[in-house]
């Protein structure tokens, strides 16, 4: 199949386009780089053995998203572009009721102009908000409680009315939870451009020294050890889940509402104490007081993913803590300037990357 991947150059875009490369199918990818930076097409060139098609073009563009879908036949798109930090989502909707979905509806129109009506999306765990119960099985009702998961919310909708009207529209929607790690070879990774808000890449800056501390955000919920509660899921595993519900926009089911997350729940001081054990390293932390809008626990139910895409998260919170940590040692700056190793005649295979990249 020939992928069009919207948002391919971030973190998990990049990651899903190394399996989808690998899979066999075409990828072109479209990205207006806001959060992210064009050294990363080389990597997955270089990780996957193959080129890829790239163009820098902003989704809300009707008329760049036309000449490129003139150029290119598509078979099915993969949507992750998008902004994506909650907090900047409450002081600054308009931003991401502009990029998330104004930027959906303006790339679904162009692809219905051009006869391509395949589609997975890229939502968020936010859609189910804070106050139900975990594990959050998908039938639960959305209740965001924030702009970024108001938005998620009126795409997920939108696709389920577009399936409704024109049946000959099929889209998969995918939840993810808590996404980390990075490729294992250290060579793709989380690169925000700005200072990063979540915890793992947060965790990699206080354990290299750039951060003097971690400030957990609260010790007071009713959970084991009073932090709360999220389920990590490896990037590998999240984008492996992408090419398998491609498999699924490919047959004529509507409404495809999956999961992906573990189905475990982490606490912040576990996540730190493996992370601490398996790296090595020390990250000194304090407690700080809770982060507004925060829930106290989150994770999947995660059995239809598996029974409908044959899809599980198979790396572990080791793993996930490994190869993040592997990513920020050799890249603390993210994608600047770094050669990629010279394979002089040997196959990527030979450089010597973990097993569970293959
Ligand atoms: P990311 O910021 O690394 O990647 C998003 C990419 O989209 C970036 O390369 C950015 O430059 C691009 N982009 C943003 N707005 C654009 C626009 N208007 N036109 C073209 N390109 C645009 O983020 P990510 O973590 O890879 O997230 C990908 C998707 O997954 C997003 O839709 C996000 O909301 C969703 N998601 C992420 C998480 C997470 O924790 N990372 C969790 C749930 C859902
Ligand atoms: N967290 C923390 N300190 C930080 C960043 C995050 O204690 O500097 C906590 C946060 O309160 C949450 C967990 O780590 O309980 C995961 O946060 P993240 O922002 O990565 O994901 P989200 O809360 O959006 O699921």
């Amino acid at each position: 199949m020939k992928v069009l991947v919207t948002g391919g150059a971030g973190y998990i875009g990049s990651h899903t386009c190394v399996e989808l490369l690998n899979a066999g199918h075409e990828v072109v990818v479209v990205d207006n780089l806001c959060n992210s930076s064009p050294g990363v097409v080389e990597r997955i060139e270089f990780l996957s053995g193959r080129q890829l098609s790239f163009h820098p073009a902003d989704v809300r563009d009707l008329s760049a998203l036309d000449q490129l879908l003139n150029l290119h036949a598509i078979d099915a798109i993969i949507h992750f572009a998008g902004v994506k930090a909650v907090a900047e989502s409450v002081v600054n909707p308009a931003k991401y009721y502009s990029n998330n979905v104004r930027g959906s509806l303006t790339l679904f129109e162009a692809a219905a102009r051009h006869g391509i009506r395949r589609l997975v999306f890229s939502s968020s765990a936010t859609v189910y908000g804070n106050n139900q119960d975990s594990p959050l099985r998908e039938h639960l009702p959305r209740q965001p409680d924030n702009a970024y998961g108001r938005g998620k919310c009126m795409v997920e909708e939108y696709l389920t009315d577009l399936s409704r009207a024109d049946p000959s529209w099929h889209a998969v929607i995918l939840r993810y939870f808590n996404p980390v790690g990075a490729h294992p070879s250290g060579l793709m990774g989380e690169a925000p451009l700005g200072a990063p808000n979540n915890l793992m890449p947060i965790v990699c800056q206080v354990a290299d020294g750039q951060r003097p501390e971690l400030a957990i955000f609260g010790d007071d919920y009713p959970t084991a050890d009073g932090t709360a509660i999220r389920d990590y899921i490896h990037v590998l595993d999240l984008a492996r889940g992408h090419v398998d519900a491609l498999q699924a926009a490919l047959g004529n089911e509507p409404g495809l509402i999956f999961n992906l997350g573990t189905g475990q729940g982490t606490s912040v001081r576990e996540l730190v104490a493996t992370f601490e054990q398996v790296n090595g390293v020390s990250v000194p932390c304090r407690i700080a007081g809770r982060r507004v809008g925060d829930a106290a626990v989150s994770y999947a139910e995660v059995t239809l993913a598996h029974e409908r895409l044959s899809w599980r998260a198979s790396l572990s919170l080791e793993d996930m803590c490994r190869d993040a940590w592997r990513w920020q040692q050799q890249n603390p700056q993210g994608y600047s300037r770094k050669p990629l190793p010279d394979l002089q005649g040997h196959g990527i295979a030979d450089i010597g990357i973990p097993a569970h990249s293959t």
